[in-house]
């Protein structure tokens, strides 16, 4: 399946392409978009054009988001629905982009319109390449913590578990994402499990593409 992906870093994106091989169960081709985005809020700045350009100048079928929550509210609900809309919660956004972007546009007789799945990495993707190997990473002890006011994690501490580091070379950084995606690959029910709504959510949007397509 040919795809483009968008998030906030090239690696991250070499994880997600993992990732969803593994939802999807078949292989994916990137198809490079025509801008990168560097961080938040810069995908949500960069989304709008980047769906217009894989809708009707690629042949791509679908599009990927994955964007860190950091310290944003993480919503729960349907966040393509826009009566559910939580204007802090980072999926809710990215869906409002995609909603307002396609509505400005009438599509050609024949083609299709693009796929979309929009996945967010509580509090960081690094807490995805940790699910299984530390027991303190997961959505439910973020928010815990975030309602408590004290977390006993920091999106620092993911990285030095993840990387040894804070500030890993992107290579070292893209290598381990790998590694760790190649691993959960084969138990993505874990990321669903320790991550329902961010990881949740997206794996949900990428099963309807089929449903979509009959
Ligand atoms: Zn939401």
């Amino acid at each position: 399946m040919k795809v483009g992906l968008l998030s906030e870093s090239p690696a991250d994106e070499a994880a997600l392409r993992i990732l969803l091989e593994a939802l999807l169960g078949e292989s994916v081709s990137v198809v490079q978009p025509p801008l990168r985005a560097r961080g938040w809020p810069n995908v949500s700045q960069v989304l709008g054009p980047i769906l217009w350009h894989l809708q009707f100048r690629t042949d791509a079928e679908a599009l990927v988001v994955c964007v860190d929550a950091d310290d944003s509210t993480v919503h729960e609900g349907d966040h393509g629905d826009p009566d559910a809309f939580h204007p802090k919660c980072r999926l809710c956004l990215l869906e409002m982009v995609i909603r307002k972007t396609r509505k400005r546009w009438k599509l050609p007789e024949g083609r299709r319109p693009l796929h979309t799945a929009v996945a967010l990495a509580v509090p960081a993707v690094e807490g995805w390449y940790l699910a299984g190997r530390d027991p303190e990473v997961g959505e439910a002890t973020w928010r815990a913590d975030q309602a408590a006011g004290h977390h006993r994690y920091t999106r620092r501490d993911l990285k030095i578990r993840v990387y040894g580091t804070r500030r890993p070379t992107l290579e070292f950084e893209t290598r381990r994402a790998q590694e760790e995606a190649r691993r959960l690959a084969k138990d993505i029910a874990l990321l669903e499990t320790l991550f329902p709504v961010g990881f949740g959510y997206f794996a949900r949007c990428v099963r309807e593409w089929r449903r979509e397509e009959r």
